[in-house]
C-alpha cells in the first residue's frame, strides 16, 4: 500500500512488552481505532481490497477481527459473517481445532452463512503463527465458500505465518497493510 498509509497506520500501534504474558510483544492497536481519520483509512483499504478480489462477503476473526471487519464490509457494500470461538454462536455451527502454543481452540461459523461458491475476505488484526487463520480458510471451504483473500492490518514477519498459510491459501492472497 501507499507508504503514507503505512506511516499513519504504523504511527498508531502501540508495542506493549509482556502482554499478555512474559516474552510477548504485543500490537495495541487502540490508538488506531481511537483516531477517526486513521481508523478511515484502514478501513477504507481493506475495502478497496474486497473490491480488488471480487468478495461477496466479509468474514471477522474473534474478537478484533471484528472491529475492523464490520465497517468495511459496510464500506464495500457486502454482508459480514463472523468467525467466533466455540460455543458463541447459537444455530448450527461447523467447527474446527487447531492448536496453540499450549493446547488447542476451537472456532466456529454458523453452517448456513455462506451461500455456495461465495467469495469471501477474511479479515483480522494480526497475523502472528498463522494458526488462527489457517483454521479459518479450512471452516470457510468447508461452509461452502472460496477464499478472495485474507487482510490484516498487521503481520509479524518473524512468526512466518505467511510460510504457514502458503498451502491453504492456494492461490488467494494474502494482503498486510
Ligand atoms: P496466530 O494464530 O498466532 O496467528 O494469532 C493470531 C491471533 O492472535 C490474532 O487474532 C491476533 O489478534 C492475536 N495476536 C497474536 N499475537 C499478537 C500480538 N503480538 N499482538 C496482538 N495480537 C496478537
Amino acid at each position: 500500500e501507499t507508504p503514507d498509509l503505512r506511516e499513519m497506520l504504523l504511527g498508531r500501534i502501540k508495542d506493549v512488552p509482556d502482554h499478555p504474558k512474559p516474552g510477548v510483544m504485543f500490537k495495541d492497536i487502540t490508538p488506531l481505532l481511537a483516531d477517526a481519520e486513521a481508523f478511515s483509512a484502514l478501513t477504507g483499504a481493506l475495502a478497496e481490497l474486497c473490491v480488488r478480489y471480487r468478495a461477496d462477503k466479509v468474514v471477522g476473526l474473534e474478537a478484533r477481527g471484528f472491529i475492523l471487519a464490520a465497517p468495511v464490509a459496510v464500506r464495500a457494500g457486502l454482508g459480514f459473517v463472523p468467525v467466533r470461538k466455540a460455543g458463541k454462536l447459537p444455530g448450527a455451527t461447523l467447527g474446527q481445532s487447531y492448536d496453540l502454543e499450549y493446547g488447542t481452540a476451537e472456532i466456529e461459523i454458523h453452517a448456513d452463512a455462506l451461500a455456495p461458491g461465495d467469495r469471501v475476505m477474511v479479515i483480522d488484526d494480526v497475523l502472528a503463527t498463522g494458526g488462527t487463520a489457517e483454521a479459518s480458510l479450512q471452516l470457510i471451504r468447508r461452509a461452502g465458500g472460496e477464499i478472495a483473500g485474507l487482510a490484516v492490518l498487521l503481520e509479524l514477519g518473524f512468526l512466518d505465518g505467511r510460510g504457514k498459510l502458503a498451502a491453504e491459501l492456494r492461490d488467494a492472497p494474502l494482503e498486510a497493510l
